[in-house]
């Protein structure tokens, strides 16, 4: 073969990598990484169940890690294929128990819960992790945000007291950088109260970042901080 068949064979190799070797391209802008607070999760007019394994720790914990459009529209369940595979993340379980609880009746382990956000947001996001990676930076992103210690540094405790939003919001923004979503629901006497905390992730979900659209809230100015 001269030169040029050479030339031609490398060329033929590079265009190959490109289309079949190298991940596609993201096809979603970024990531909500969503925390509950469990207090406020079981304190509705709907009854909550502690996991098998007992009350969860008085903390917030993961409720997923949501592919985004900058738009403000997500997509959702995207590959039917790619089931819950328990064994892939054998290694996390316990972990999750501890940082990504389910509350939901009846009781049960957590698979469930892990399984619904996979198949519905996690698949989303294959294009950049599989089902290990997709735990797994979840996980990670928790241990870096350590939103309740950053509340607490502030004098914002989960004590049924009354805190303002923007106290909240700036508490976590100076603790972590980057500016958060806060989601309120009602106890069943109607107070708004913190439900959900949302922090923006990067596409290759290890990185927060500044939010390109915020959640709707729901939030009034003063808000409750439930105990658990
Ligand atoms: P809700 O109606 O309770 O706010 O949301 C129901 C579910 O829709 C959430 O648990 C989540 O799976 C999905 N969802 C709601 N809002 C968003 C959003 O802004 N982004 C994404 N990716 N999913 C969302
Ligand atoms: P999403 O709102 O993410 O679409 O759906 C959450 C689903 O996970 C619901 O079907 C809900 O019943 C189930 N689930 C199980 N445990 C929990 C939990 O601790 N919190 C929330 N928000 N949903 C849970």
């Amino acid at each position: 073969m001269g030169a040029k068949g050479c030339v031609n064979v490398l060329l033929k190799l590079l265009v190959f990598q490109g289309l079949f070797v190298s991940r596609p391209q993201e096809d979603f802008d970024f990531f909500y990484f969503v925390l509950q607070w469990p207090g406020a999760y079981c304190d509705t007019s709907r009854a909550c169940c502690y996991p098998t394994s007992g009350k969860p720790a008085a903390d917030f914990g993961i409720h997923g890690l949501w592919p985004n459009y900058n738009g403000g529209s997500w997509p959702s369940n995207c590959d039917p294929d790619s089931q819950f595979d328990r064994s892939q993340i054998s290694d996390l379980v316990s972990s999750l128990k501890k940082n990504w609880p389910t509350l939901s009746c009846p009781s049960n382990e957590g698979f469930n819960f892990w399984e619904h956000e996979w198949e519905k947001h996690g698949t989303c996001s294959e294009s950049v992790m599989d089902q290990h990676e997709y735990f797994e930076n979840a996980l990670k992103l928790k241990q870096k945000a350590n939103l309740l210690q950053i509340l607490k540094n502030s004098g914002i405790n989960p004590d049924d007291g009354f805190y303002n939003l923007d106290k909240i919001t700036n508490a976590i923004k100076d603790g972590i950088g980057f500016t958060p979503g806060i989601e309120c629901n009602k106890d069943p006497e109607r107070n708004a109260q913190l439900h959900q905390i949302y922090i923006c992730v990067d596409t290759s979900g290890t990185e927060f970042i500044e939010c390109p659209v915020l959640p709707r809230g729901s939030c009034p100015s003063q808000i409750q901080f439930s105990k658990f």
